[in-house]
């Protein structure tokens, strides 16, 4: 399977800086075929400027949130509907920023990946423990009680959606999991979907958690990571551009 790099801007971003950070990816890649599938979720209000600045570019697009609910009076949210308006691709669904300051739930995130599937987007579900949850040797129990909420939420779709696991500790700390750390988490994520659907090898299990240019290599060369979900290293051209070409 091709792999797939996924950016996450998270709150950052303006019109002019989205502009100069787009304009410099596509430069970057010029008319190659780029050595994996690539996409960049962005805040809300930048979509629109997304799909202006790369329909037809090798570059998906997605959000990084999306509403449980279909449609209504739910002031602030986002439904799916309005993210396809922006023909969006992904949209990532319980991040752990949301979890730990939004309070989202295992039920909530298993929700929003329900909706964004019946909506025609795919969600990038994130999974991923705490330092103290892995210390306390929570791991496997903590990533598979995520996903099973997910994979019960979604039934027979399971296949659709990608999977980020992303260690809550590796998040924006610099400390990323050692490739053979995230390969062991990656073979039970992988082992779960495969009694979940008859197509656990059409599902994408991304790494996320301080992957950067200097260590994409080795992490997407292990043989259950099929792609990274890149937060900072995806606000810089030349690093996201680095971390691509690793996937070959
Ligand atoms: C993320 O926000 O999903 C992420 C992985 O962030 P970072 O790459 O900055 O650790």
């Amino acid at each position: 399977m091709r792999k797939l790099i996924a950016g996450n801007w998270k709150m950052n971003g303006s019109l002019a800086g989205n502009e100069a950070l787009v304009k410099a990816m596509l430069a970057g890649l010029g008319n190659a075929v780029p050595a994996a599938d690539m996409a960049l979720c962005a805040p809300a209000p930048y979509l629109a400027q997304l799909q202006a600045l790369l329909q037809g570019s090798a570059i998906a697009w997605g959000a990084q949130d999306v509403s449980g609910h279909e449609q209504g009076a739910y002031t602030g949210e986002v439904s799916v509907a309005m993210l396809k308006d922006f023909a969006c691709r992904y949209v990532i669904v319980g991040h752990s920023e949301r979890r730990q300051y939004h309070g989202e739930t295992d039920v909530l995130v298993a929700a929003k990946a329900q909706r964004a599937l019946a909506g025609g987007v795919t969600p990038i579900v994130c999974v991923g423990e705490t330092l103290a949850e892995r210390e306390a040797g929570q791991t496997e129990a903590v990533v598979k009680r995520q996903l099973a909420a997910v994979i019960h939420a979604v039934a027979h779709c399971t296949s659709e959606i990608v999977v980020a696991y992303e260690p809550v500790w590796a998040i924006g700390t610099g400390k990323t999991a050692s490739p053979e750390q995230a390969q062991q988490v990656h073979a039970v994520l992988r082992a779960q979907l495969s009694a979940a659907t008859q197509h656990p090898e059409r599902v994408h299990i991304l790494y996320g958690g301080s992957m950067n240019a200097a260590n994409a290599a080795s992490l997407l060369a292990q043989p259950d990571i099929d792609g990274g979900l890149i937060g900072g290293a995806s606000l810089k051209a030349a690093d996201f551009l680095q971390i691509v070409a690793s996937a070959s």
